[in-house]
């Protein structure tokens, strides 16, 4: 090696190492504010009083109370009645944990194996392939991801999330997974044939991985995106307040986190405006079933999560309906739509 050849090299050498200290410092801003610990949420999480809530200008009297009597409860759309009425051992001191994300200041930058339309294909080359529609405003602000068909039989989930692909949005991103289980709902089965709940392969603990390669998918999405918020669109078979069955149709289930439950009571009461029969209206849960996406995505991701529940009791253009209205209801809360 020549002389000229040999000092070419070390000025190549000294520019890459400038070009990485920069990108050290400027190119992840955001990952610094992940990781903001916020100690102060523990007491709004465990106390739920007529006080606490005083500050919104709806009445949160029934679901309050609903609120109270199913603290402890790890639900979601569960069959079993074990999961309805199992108190979890959960106490406030591991609230203490929940991560607050920041609003993001930027929209998701675009990633290679996404198409123009902005459509990547999560568990790509597998069984599970599913699409998941990202929708740009190119202005800042929060990430949201909306899931539909994580259970393949209820159907007003994957509907509306199919109707919420083709939105736009004034700020922010927009994620949405119509069909998370695209076999389930090919097949209209809770679990595909000889698959397993999807709603309990999320992780349990923070140094867990998902159980299957489609859980596994999806919570990278959440990780990869940097996701604000997750609504994950669910159906039961009957009414929450229906104590003899142990459904939880028509009802919001949120992890609990002040941002998360004022946005959570703001979609039960808007929704429940329009339905005169009490027993019809929607109750405010709190706990999503451990394993589930909302569970850990909001307890170790720190995101803001909640299943949304119709009831198949009723006709499927309402619960689309409803589905659309609560999905709605969030983006107009975060001024996204
Ligand atoms: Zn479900």
């Amino acid at each position: 090696m020549n002389k000229v050849s040999h000092k070419l090299i070390h000025i190549f050498a000294a520019f890459m190492l400038v070009m990485f200290a920069m990108s050290t410092v400027y190119a992840n801003p955001r990952e610094a504010q992940a990781l903001t610990v916020s100690r102060s949420l523990a007491t709004d999480v465990e106390r739920v009083s007529p006080e606490s809530t005083s500050s919104y200008t709806y009445s949160l009297t029934d679901t309050v109370k609903m609120d109270n009597t199913t603290a402890n409860n790890n639900a979601d759309d569960s069959s079993s009645s074990k999961e309805k009425t199992a108190t979890s051992t959960k106490t406030g001191a591991e609230d203490e944990e929940i991560l607050t994300m920041a609003v993001t200041d930027e929209s998701v930058s675009k990633t290679s194996n996404e198409t123009k339309n902005g459509k990547v294909v999560l568990a790509s080359g597998t069984k599970y392939a599913t699409n998941m529609y990202i929708i740009r405003s190119n202005k800042p602000g929060p990430v949201v991801m909306i899931v539909g068909g994580v259970h393949g039989n209820e159907t007003a989930g994957y509907k509306a999330a199919a109707a919420v692909k083709d939105y736009s949005i004034k700020r922010g991103t927009l994620l949405v997974i119509p069909e998370a289980n695209k076999l389930a709902v090919a097949q209209h089965r809770r679990s595909a044939k000889g698959g397993s709940n999807l709603n309990r392969a999320f992780p349990q603990s923070s140094s867990q991985s998902a159980d299957t390669t489609l859980a596994k998918a999806i919570y990278s999405a959440v990780k990869k995106y940097d996701v604000d918020w997750l609504m994950d669109m669910h159906e039961g078979y009957d009414y929450a307040k229906n104590k003899s069955t142990s459904s939880v149709g028509q009802s919001l289930i949120y992890y609990p986190n002040s941002a998360t439950k004022k946005v959570a009571g703001t979609i039960v009461s808007k929704l429940n405006r329009n339905i005169s029969s009490s027993y019809k209206q929607f109750s405010l849960l709190r706990y999503p079933v451990k394993g589930s996406l909302a569970r850990s995505t909001a307890q170790y991701l720190g995101v803001n999560s909640f299943i949304f529940e119709t009831c198949s009791k009723q006709t499927l253009s309402t619960r689309v309906n409803n589905q659309l209205k609560a999905a709605n209801t969030l983006l107009q809360q975060l001024n996204m739509k």
